[in-house]
Formats: C-alpha cells, sequence, structure tokens
C-alpha cells in the first residue's frame, strides 16, 4: 500500500474516512510512505487497529515528523468525538473517534525508517527505494521494481507530493529518469503560482505595521510554512530590510517539527548548509522565541509593540492563532498575513475573502486589521513545475496516472502532458484496477 491518507477538507470527502476499505486491512502486507503529511498518513493508526501487522516503510525524517503528527492527529479524533458528544450531532452513540492517540502510538511501533536510495526488499519480486520530492522534510518520490521472469524488472513511480524548485532550505525535487509506469500529484495542476518575491511582500507588509505599531499575526501549517516564513524573515533581517522584531512560534507542534527541520540535513539544499555552517541558526531571527505552554501562548497578547506571531493551524480552523486572531483582528493597526492555500468554509477564507466579522470560540469579532495574502508561498509544483519534472523522464512510461487533485486540476494536467509531451495520461477513478505489463 502506498500512503495511507486521511480525507480532508468538504464533509462529504471526510465521509470517506468512515468507509470500509475495499480489502481487509490484515491482507496488506506493507506500506510505504511517500511523506508525512496527514492526507498521506493519516489514516495508518486506523489501518493498524483493523488488523495491518506489517512494516511500515518511510525516510527517517518523515518517521521522525509522524512521531509528532500521528498522535496529535490522534489527540484530534478524541477531540472531534468530544465535540459531537457535547453537541448531540453524531450518527455514533456514543460518537467514536476515527482512532485515539493510543491507537497512534500503536502505529508508530510499525515504522521502519530508511535512507534516500536505501535498498527496501518488499517482498519476494519487488523492491522499492526513496528519492528526494523537495515538498517537506523527509518527502520522497517512492520508485518500485517489480521483477519480470525473463524480462526488466517493471519500473513503477508514485510522486507523491511533488516539490517546488529554487526554494531556500529544501532540495528541489530530484530527476527521476525511467518509469514504466507513473501516478503524479496535480494539487495544482490548473493553476502557476504567481512569480512575485515572497520576501518583498513580506518585507512590505512588515514595515506598513510596523509604522502603525501594530501586531502581526500569520496563521501558518507548523509543517513547512512555518520553517520557510522564519528563514525569510531571518533573510530579511539580516539584510536589514526589516527591524528586528520579536519573533514567536507559537504552536506546540511548529516548535517540535523546527527543531527536526534543523537536525536532518539530508535534505538541506546548498544555501541551508552554507547558513548552517555559521555559527547562528538559520532557522531563528535575532529576537526569536518558541513558545511553551498556553500561559506562554496566552502571554504575547499582553506584549506591547510590534511583533510577529506565527501560529498554527494555516488556515484559523483552530489551534492557538484563534486566540491571538481574537486579540489582534479588532486593532486596525495590527495586520493578518495568510501565507496558504485556504480552503471554502474556513475562517482563513472567510477573512481573504474580506469579512468584516468572524465567530471565534462562539463571540463574533470584528476584522479591523488589514488582511493580507502571500499566494507564493505553497509547497506544492505548480503545473509549470510538474511539467519540469516530468521532462526529466528520457522516455514516456507506458501510462501516466494523474492523480491527488480537484477534477478541475486532473482534468488541466491531463492535456498539457498529452498537448506537450503526447504522452498517454489517464485520470484514474477510485477502485479501478489496471494491469501492469
Ligand atoms: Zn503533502
Amino acid at each position: 500500500m502506498i500512503d495511507c491518507g486521511l480525507f480532508q477538507g468538504l464533509k462529504e470527502l471526510r465521509l470517506r474516512n468512515w468507509q470500509p476499505l475495499p480489502v481487509s486491512a490484515a491482507s496488506i502486507s506493507r506500506v510505504v510512505l511517500t511523506h508525512a503529511h496527514i492526507d498521506h498518513t493519516g489514516y495508518l493508526p486506523r489501518l493498524v487497529r483493523d488488523g495491518f501487522a506489517g512494516p511500515v516503510h518511510a525516510t527517517t525524517a518523515t518517521a521522525d515528523l509522524l512521531k509528532i503528527m500521528l498522535p496529535d492527529s490522534g489527540r484530534l479524533q478524541e477531540e472531534d468525538a468530544d465535540f459531537a458528544r457535547r453537541k448531540g450531532f453524531s450518527k455514533h452513540h456514543p460518537p467514536l473517534p476515527l482512532y485515539t492517540e493510543q491507537d497512534a502510538n500503536a502505529a508508530l511501533k510499525h515504522l521502519s525508517p530508511s535512507k534516500y536510495g536505501q535498498t527496501l526488499q518488499l517482498s519476494k519480486t519487488m523492491s522499492g527505494r526513496f528519492v528526494s520530492a523537495g515538498h517537506i522534510l523527509g518527502s520522497g518520490f517512492a520508485v518500485i521494481d517489480i521483477a519480470e521472469k525473463g524480462a526488466a524488472p517493471i519500473k513503477v513511480v508514485f510522486s507523491g507530493d511533488l516539490g517546488r524548485y529554487d526554494q531556500p532550505i529544501l532540495n528541489d525535487p530530484s530527476t527521476i529518469e525511467v518509469a514504466d509506469y507513473l501516478l503524479v500529484e496535480s494539487t495544482y495542476g490548473d493553476r502557476i503560482h504567481p512569480q512575485t518575491d515572497p520576501k518583498e511582500e513580506l518585507a512590505a507588509i512588515i514595515k506598513r505595521t510596523v509604522e502603525r505599531g501594530g501586531k502581526i499575526i500569520i496563521p501558518a501549517f507548523a509543517l513547512g510554512r512555518t520553517q520557510l516564513l522564519i528563514y525569510y524573515l531571518r533573510e530579511l533581517e539580516d539584510e536589514g530590510r526589516i527591524p528586528v522584531l520579536p519573533v514567536s512560534v507559537d504552536s506546540p507542534m511548529g516548535v517540535d517539527v523546527t527543531r527536526l527541520y534543523s537536525r536532518h540535513h539530508e535534505d538541506h539544499d546548498a544555501n541551508m548548509e552554507t547558513v548552517e555552517k555559521l555559527p547562528r541558526n538559520p532557522l531563528a531571527t535575532n529576537n526569536f522565541s518558541l513558545v511553551h505552554g498556553r500561559a506562554g501562548s496566552k502571554g504575547l497578547d499582553s506584549q506591547k509593540g510590534a511583533a510577529i506571531i506565527v501560529s498554527a493551524s494555516g488556515m484559523a480552523t483552530g489551534g492557538r492563532v484563534l486566540h491571538h486572531l481574537a486579540s489582534y483582528l479588532p486593532d486596525p493597526a495590527s495586520a493578518v498575513i495568510l501565507v496558504g492555500y485556504q480552503a471554502m468554509g474556513t475562517r482563513g477564507r472567510r477573512l481573504q475573502d474580506g469579512e468584516k466579522e468572524i465567530k471565534i470560540h462562539g463571540e463574533w469579532v470584528p476584522v479591523n486589521a488589514q488582511v493580507e495574502s502571500i499566494s507564493s508561498l505553497s509547497a506544492h509544483a505548480d503545473s509549470g513545475e510538474i511539467l519540469r519534472w516530468l521532462k526529466g523522464f528520457k522516455r514516456p512510461p507506458r501510462a501516466t496516472y494523474i492523480v491527488h487533485g480537484e477534477s478541475g486540476s486532473t482534468q488541466a494536467l491531463k492535456e498539457k502532458i498529452v498537448k506537450e509531451l503526447g504522452w498517454n495520461a489517464v485520470i484514474p477513478t477510485q477502485t479501478e484496477l489496471v494491469e501492469l505489463a
């Protein structure tokens, strides 16, 4: 089984998490995880609870990240079930979590970490390896070889999520030259990211806010966006383009993940390695704090003067960022910077759409702060970058399956691949069976 994620976002998708798998969990011999994001790993605790007993292959960084992320996901499932019980809207009586923190801890025991490039013996006829994908720390393409009698092995490549070129901290996506069958993601298959310089935009917003004496609140995903933001803020300070302000990372997971980002050198690009050699941390600014505990978090809101607070969740759907927003949205001198995709129905999207009041913890909060968006900070390749990666293959795969995208994105990417590369591109349907030969 390649990847084992949770459906996220719209309710009709999330309900799929409760449907039985098309095969029994016990019949699956191994799991291979391309990276730690919950939409690729979050079902694992349930799979183990339902009888999966084999090893789970992941890179060492992915395995380390999962030790933070899966128990957290279990806690969230338990909180959701609690909430449903209090509000009385669950169809389960009593409402049950999909899995618990304890289930997540049990699943972690199955992890089998490996280095990039290391050969994984998956069965008598199958072997695999991870090749760096540049999406988040530890992310890899899964390259699987299936031995054939009297013929060269069949090579199947799974992109997982494809990272971006020329971004700081992480390596660019590796080039892969050969695949007989390819599965490629298509999150942004219909889009090109804006070519604006995110540092330029950050600097301008920060300077304007400092002049007004306000606070800068940045809702950011703990894994990936938080580290990139800190890297850029440090560079801007070092280049004298913004004043040195107190910068606080306020999300329990963000703190732990930032430490892991510093530790895993195998994922670092040349820039990151150069600044790592300096006697200071590239993932910390000049007046920097990682906030521990709720008291420290609440204390941030009573500090005077301009400051930057980076806090999860990235779409303001929950987490500690909510009380910072409740404190500073009413303040016209302050600013909120949205740095990632804001899904429909989230508070982040409402702010982006210019709503004048939003509800936080049951109270209506007036939006007087400046709300800004920087969309060039995405971790996913856009359609141009996907094509750039595909052009690295020396010959067309026999079939390229376009996965992991909304229907508009998969369709747009399919048309591009057929038109620009002349490949056999296929949009598979759920549970479709395909014979490899
Ligand atoms: Zn991802």
